[in-house]
């Protein structure tokens, strides 16, 4: 129901990311409350505004309840990219993950759960997501876990790769949640994956570990989380340590995921079949 961008009156700011700002904003003539991501152009104008363009395509391709609604799209004559989305009132998984430290199993299972449909999903779409971390996962009221993020997606079968609003300098600034054929193509056979689907699911595989262990779970709390760090941890760690406790449905599906091999790992359809969450 919004027609204009004039009829929206910030309240507060939602988060911040890589060169965009989120608030939540009232329509003054419904009184509904949204999530208005405003993306700018400053530097690299040409790129990121090709990037935002993309991210606003697929936005307007998606519907699904196992994404964040993308309502309207707004460009303003500042050079502005304003994207007017459904509210999450839950914050994002990274939040949840500051104040509850970890997750259990039963809700881990839930958020695993809507992760894998909002990727078949994607994937049903040709769209690989690239981004799947805790920060572009939200939480709505109901306590429902929605896909978020669309800066570094695409759209397989329409040219190039990834945008500039890519890895190291995408929001916290890590490759920390990359696949190993994405971090080094050459030794994991990333351009055999050109699509990267699978590059997804192992995403989504750290994040389920990190709801358990309750921190970035590839490297110890201690280490200092630089670059060869984590591509060590990423490329080359071996044995992946499971928390004590963890179930065997749970180990499992995180190993399915956590296959270095992208060609060994575990798909969407697999996964969603897969004893840990195929009871919800
Ligand atoms: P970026 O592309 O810059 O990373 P995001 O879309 O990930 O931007 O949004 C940055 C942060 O803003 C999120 O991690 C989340 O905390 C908050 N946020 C984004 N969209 C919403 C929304 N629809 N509802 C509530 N909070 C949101
Ligand atoms: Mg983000």
């Amino acid at each position: 129901d919004v027609e204009s961008l004039a009829d929206l009156k910030k309240l507060s700011v939602l988060g911040h990311g890589n060169g965009a700002t989120v608030y939540k904003v009232r329509n003054q003539k419904s009184s509904s409350i949204y999530a208005l991501k405003v993306l700018r152009f400053d530097q690299n104008a040409g790129s990121i505004r090709h990037q935002a363009a993309r991210e606003a395509e697929i936005l307007k391709r998606v519907d699904s309840e196992f994404i964040v609604k993308c309502h309207a799209v707004f460009y303003t004559i500042e050079g502005e990219i304003c994207f007017v989305m459904e509210h999450m009132e839950g914050g994002s998984l990274s939040d949840a993950l500051h104040v509850h430290e970890t997750l259990s199993e039963d809700v881990i299972a839930r958020v695993a759960y809507r992760m894998l449909k909002g990727l078949q999903y994607l994937h049903g779409l040709r769209i690989v997501h690239g981004d799947i971390k805790p920060s572009n996962l939200l939480i709505n009221g109901e306590g429902e876990v929605k896909i978020a993020d669309f800066g570094v997606s695409r759209i397989i079968g329409t040219g190039t790769g990834t945008g500039m609003r890519n890895g190291m300098d995408s929001n916290d600034g890590t490759c920390a949640y990359m696949s190993p054929e994405r971090v080094d193509p050459e030794r994991w056979g990333g351009d055999n994956n050109k699509d990267g689907f699978a590059g997804d699911v192992w995403s989504l595989g750290v994040v389920v570990l990190e709801c358990l262990v309750g921190h970035y779970p590839l490297i110890g709390i201690g280490e200092k989380p630089d670059w060869a760090a984590l591509i060590c941890a990423i490329c080359l760690g071996e044995s992946l340590e499971m928390p004590e406790g963890a179930s065997m449905e749970f180990r499992s599906f995180v190993r399915s995921c956590l296959e270095k091999d992208w060609k060994k790992r575990g798909t969407v359809e697999q996964l969603l079949a897969h004893p840990f969450v195929n009871k919800i």
